[in-house]
């Protein structure tokens, strides 16, 4: 994961610490991915346990798996705010240089950190429990987890905008 400015995404200061902390393991490449298992001797089958599709290394797992295309898609629907691609970068990239209202921007950054916590999640949970859960309960889990955080960030710096905004992205449902 390069080319981008990692720290202010890691740091947002709307970021669930767990997010962030997962989220920068992920930047460092240091998530143990089923390929790295592998090339340790631990697991014989490095195939990407969400969707079977190629290899799961960082990469695959967060830029290129049909699995968290899905999620980026539903998320970007939710937030109304279009992307260019289906990646986590590429919505990143554009979400942060499109978005000129600082708290929004903070808000949707937020939330990629938090797909990125529930991908790794949803692929523990495929590990253990040879059961992928849907994309859908994924994103709406996120979206709770999210909305439950700002609400407790609002300070009277926001304005009426802001909140409406989030009670709006609150009662809507993903997918
Ligand atoms: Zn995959």
């Amino acid at each position: 994961m390069h080319h981008v400015d990692w720290t202010a995404w890691v740091w947002n200061s709307f970021n669930f610490p767990k997010h962030s902390f997962i989220t920068w393991i992920a930047v460092q490449d240091r998530l143990r991915t089923r390929k790295k298992l592998m090339s340790l001797g631990i697991c014989q089958d490095a195939s990407c346990l969400l969707c079977g599709e190629s290899d799961e290394d960082t990469d695959h797992l967060f830029f290129n798996c049909s699995f968290s295309k899905t999620c980026i898609r539903l998320m970007s629907q939710w937030l109304d705010i279009p992307v260019s691609s289906q990646n986590i970068q590429e919505a990143w990239k554009w979400w942060r240089k499109s978005i000129k209202d600082q708290i929004k921007r903070k808000v949707v950054l937020a939330v990629l950190a938090a797909v990125v916590y529930h991908i790794w999640l949803a692929r523990n949970h495929a590990y253990l429990k040879k059961a992928v859960i849907h994309p859908r309960i994924l994103c709406n889990a996120t979206r709770i987890e999210i909305v439950d955080r700002l609400k407790g960030l609002i300070y009277l710096s926001w304005i009426r905008e802001h909140c409406k905004w989030l009670d709006h992205l609150n009662y809507r449902m993903i997918g």
